[in-house]
């Protein structure tokens, strides 16, 4: 990636980065995740989200995405929709899909996205 920080305009690297934050009963609770981190230290991070894996698609709209425990989901780029979880398999058995081989920018997409659940449908 060849990003650049918006504040001070130094180079990011991906590293993990810690958020510290102090309980009302000051005990410390530390979350930590993946990160664009300012190679500068002037503070600016941007937090990556796990991204899952394009295995497939149909024409060049609808991408079948592997999710950890083999769980799927269907993103439709027209309609800018990430569809509900589901078991990959089944997912995979229906509708007509090719080998991926495209070049998305699935972080960027899925930041984007409407996320349904099945309680949307
Ligand atoms: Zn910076």
């Amino acid at each position: 990636m060849s990003n650049k920080c918006p504040k001070c305009g130094s180079n990011l690297s991906e590293d993990a980065y810690e958020e510290i934050t102090e309980l009302e009963d000051c005990s410390i609770q530390v979350d930590a995740f993946p990160a664009l981190v300012c190679t500068n230290q002037c503070g600016y991070y941007k937090r990556l989200i796990a991204l899952p894996e394009i295995i497939a698609q149909e024409s060049n709209d609808r991408f079948l995405l592997l999710y950890p425990g083999e769980r799927g989901r269907i993103l439709e780029l027209g309609s800018m929709l990430l569809w509900p979880e589901m078991n990959v398999h089944a997912l995979a058995g229906r509708g007509y899909w090719e080998d991926y081989n495209g070049n998305l920018d699935l972080q960027d997409i899925i930041s984007r996205v409407r996320v349904m659940n099945e309680d949307d449908l």
